[in-house]
């Protein structure tokens, strides 16, 4: 069974809600900050495992609904997969945590 559809008749009521309003900050350009963005092929996904609905690019970049109602990248970690919205965890870079980014330097430095 797959988790994840971009099905619309398989959303329900609540993700239909919560994908109307990704749409609509969507349509109106309302981001937490310059650092939040998607890029091409942009799709409506709906997780049926977790509830989450969300939008995601080409790339796996994905954004959702943040507390205050604008959008905003939820990343997770390439190495570790720690994950959570921009504004709550630190990340050196959109696919690496802050910790494992300062382990592989220190790996490097270490050989
Ligand atoms: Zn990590």
């Amino acid at each position: 069974m797959t988790l994840i559809t971009q099905d619309l008749s398989r959303f329900g009521y609540q993700p239909l809600t919560v994908a109307a309003k990704l749409l609509k900050a969507y349509a109106q350009a309302r981001w937490a900050s310059n650092a939040d963005q998607l890029g091409e092929e942009v799709a409506l996904v709906f997780n049926t495992h977790s509830g989450l609905v969300f939008l995601s690019d080409g790339e796996f970049n994905a954004a959702v609904l943040n507390d205050t109602g604008v959008l905003e990248n939820w990343l997770a970690c390439s190495i570790c997969g720690a994950e959570g919205l921009r504004s709550e965890v630190n990340f050196f870079d959109d696919v690496t945590c802050q910790t494992c980014a300062e382990q592989e330097a220190q790996s490097l430095t270490n050989t």
